[in-house]
């Protein structure tokens, strides 16, 4: 029988058999022995499945992913080095140079960066639409090079909530794939394969991990987008590859593996992008505990932001679960068990107010991450986007009075009060 979210985050993915280690071993080697070169030579070609370098898959990673694959309810997935990788990795995965790709322009600055600068000088064009569009507006960015839609289903630092099931729509109409960055979530708030994406990556860095501990990344496929039917737009998936003598994904592997096949036998062989067993041992412990701590995180955030919405020391609030706020419509829809643990809000007096109200806090941490068990807060104006000017930071949508605060899993009285007793200090 299927089991519930909550236990496949405990025992998803590895299940020892009789004498076996209860914990995931930690296969701590580059390589695999083999008895002839035969054996070795069927794995090449990727006639046989197994182990041969870890630069390309390792057990213990193969173990996570098939967790995190579990909580996605997706057909195959594979862990990467980071979230920058997976997000690279899926595009890449998809769209060589001259194709288009359109991409929500309310995305994590770092995601933004890779395919605004470095993708486009490989040759990829990524078109920028509001994550508000509606359909006419998302059907008016489509080229007939377009290969992918892109979006995340709450936007890091903006807290917009996309419209799945719409950009879905309007991406299937127009044969192409929705990918999915479902960092803030987590499956255990929501599963974009349930509303029509097809492909899901996240930054494991993140609630995944949950204690600042590894940098990692994630991608799983549906395994519902069906390649074979646009032919023409995906050759690298239905045409056969000549460096793995002439196979073809797509055929081989049907719609539920070729997409991930692809990845791991092309991507992670030419750009070594692996996670290290180590760090996949260090995410499955975060793993084991995601449903009990995305419950705290959630509980945290909307306690606090109900907090600050009523202290008039506050100018604005932004938390999706928040009733009032511009995104809680579709937060009851996508996220109805709770959003994440961030919240931003702006302090009354602006960015220098901000910036010494971040000075007196004690309990919450000046740090770049977020999504940690400890709360800790940035100020982007005066940190991640420092270079840009009053007007541009107005234009990225971070103000210079804003503050990213990362709810933990300590006490929400506590966070409460370190607020407080700050607010009390700079602004009285
Ligand atoms: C942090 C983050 C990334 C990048 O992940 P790294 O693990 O830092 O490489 C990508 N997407 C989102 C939404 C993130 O928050």
């Amino acid at each position: 029988m299927e089991k519930r979210i909550e236990t496949k985050c405990v025992q998803g993915g590895y299940t020892p058999k009789n004498g076996e280690p209860r914990q995931i071993p930690i296969y701590q080697s580059t390589t695999f022995k083999y008895d002839t070169s035969e054996d070795m030579g069927k794995l090449f070609d990727l006639e046989a499945s197994g182990y041969f370098y870890s630069r390309l898959q390792n057990p213990t990673c193969d173990m996570v992913a098939a967790k995190i694959c579990q909580l996605e309810g997706g057909s195959a997935a594979m862990l990467t080095s980071s979230g920058q990788a997976a997000n690279f990795f899926a595009v890449f995965n998809i769209a060589n140079a001259g194709d288009h790709i359109i991409s929500s322009s309310s995305i994590y600055g770092g995601t933004f960066n890779l395919f605004s600068v470095t993708m486009k000088k490989m040759g990829i064009d990524f078109t920028f639409i509001s994550p508000d569009s509606t359909e006419e507006d998302i059907q008016k960015a489509f080229k007939p090079n377009t290969k992918a839609v892109f979006g995340e289903t709450i936007a890091n630092p903006a807290l917009t909530v996309l419209d799945i099931e719409k950009f879905a729509r309007v991406a299937h109409k127009n044969g192409v794939p929705l990918i999915i960055d479902n960092t803030f979530p987590t499956p255990i708030n929501c599963r974009p394969f349930e509303f029509g994406a097809d492909i899901v990556t996240h930054s494991t860095t993140k609630y995944m991990d949950g204690h600042g501990s590894a940098v990692g990344g994630c991608i799983v496929d549906s395994g519902n987008f069906d390649w074979m039917a646009h032919k023409e737009k995906y050759p690298g998936l239905c045409t056969p590859d000549d460096s793995y003598h002439g196979i073809t994904y797509a055929e081989k592997f049907g719609k539920e593996g070729a997409y991930i096949y692809k990845a791991t036998a092309q991507l992670m062989r030419d750009f070594g992008c692996t996670q290290s067993p180590q760090s996949a041992y260090l995410l499955n412990l975060g793993l084991e505990s995601l449903h009990v701590r995305m419950k705290r995180h959630c509980e945290n955030a909307l306690a606090v932001a109900e907090y600050l919405a009523s202290d008039s020391r506050i100018g604005w609030v932004n938390y999706p679960s928040l009733k009032g706020d511009k995104y809680y419509d579709r937060a009851c829809k996508y996220l109805p068990n709770g959003s994440c643990g961030v919240v931003s809000f702006g302090v009354n007096g602006g960015k220098s107010v901000a910036e010494a109200f971040m000075k007196e806090l004690r309990l919450i941490a000046i740090e770049t991450h977020v999504a940690d068990a400890r709360s800790c807060c940035l100020h982007p104006a005066s940190s991640t986007h420092r270079q840009l000017s009053e007007q541009e930071l107005i234009n990225a949508g971070v103000p210079g009075d804003l503050v990213r605060l990362s709810c933990g899993i300590e006490n929400a009285q506590d966070l409460i009060d370190d607020i407080k007793q700050a607010l009390d200090k700079v602004i009285g």
